[in-house]
């Protein structure tokens, strides 16, 4: 596989005064490293500027949004649609992330429509799928990640299946400290790039980005990213101070 691709997701944390400090810190201290594509996904209110700022800095580092609404345009209070990402610069979007999911009431059906909207406008979507951790205890991990996979991917060819980042994210590794092993993300990594192969080819299923996503740190992301279908991380927490988030991203490499 190419290069790994590490990805911020801030969440709802961090000021445009907190993002744009962190990112011009950020870009000074991953200067002139190779190997490694790098993205940070800040709040709606601070992506114009960190992406203005990275931008005139030529730093290197695209930047993605944490959601949008599948419409391009209209009466939809509160919703930002794929065009209006697009005009700020934005070259990622993550989709349907656990917390999407579990607070907000996101399905299958809408992450698909979200998924071909972002595609339309040239936006690259990073799709997170994971199972919770009673379907990891009774078993089922697979059958969830299938359905996730085949539900939030319909409808796509081969060749926009290619433009995708899969995030293998285990809900119950999110926030808590607890990593799945690498063998364990590895096997799960391992299942969606076949499953992709079914659905979209075998050129397509090797395009493809799979991240894992799930208590990544320093200290565990080398040996992930080591693994032969794990192509890149998705860093909440440890992705919010500049110290961990640049080691992260040093020990992808
Ligand atoms: P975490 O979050 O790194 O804090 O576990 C990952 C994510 O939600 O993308």
């Amino acid at each position: 596989m190419g290069e790994p691709l590490i990805a911020g997701n801030w969440k709802m944390f961090k000021t445009v005064g907190e993002a744009v400090d962190f990112v011009r810190e950020l870009a000074y201290r991953v200067s002139g490293l190779h190997g490694v594509e790098m993205v940070v996904c800040p709040p709606f209110t601070a992506l114009a500027a960190v992406s203005g700022l990275l931008r005139d800095l030529g730093a290197g580092i695209a930047v993605g949004a944490q959601n949008m609404y599948w419409e391009n345009e209209g009466a939809y209070t509160g919703e930002v649609a794929p065009g209006m990402l697009k005009e700020i610069g934005c070259r990622y979007v993550i989709l349907g992330h656990s917390e999407r999911r579990q607070y907000f009431g996101e399905t299958d059906v809408m992450v698909n429509k979200k998924v071909h909207a972002a595609l339309a406008h040239d936006l690259m979507p990073i799709v997170c799928v994971g199972e919770r951790l009673e379907e990891r205890e009774s078993g089922t991990t697979e059958a969830v990640v299938r359905k996730q996979v085949e539900g939030s991917l319909a409808g796509l060819s081969a060749v926009q299946a290619a433009k995708l980042v899969v995030a293998y994210e285990p809900v119950w590794a999110i926030g808590t400290g607890r990593t799945a092993s690498a063998s364990d993300a590895q096997q799960v990594n391992e299942f969606i790039r076949g499953l992709l192969r079914s659905l979209f080819g075998e050129v397509a299923a090797q395009a493809v980005r799979i991240q894992y996503g799930g208590s990544v740190k320093p200290g565990n992301a080398a040996e992930l990213m080591a693994q032969p279908d794990i192509d890149g991380a998705l860093v909440g927490g440890a992705s919010l101070e500049v110290d961990s988030f640049t080691d992260i991203i040093k020990n992808a490499v």
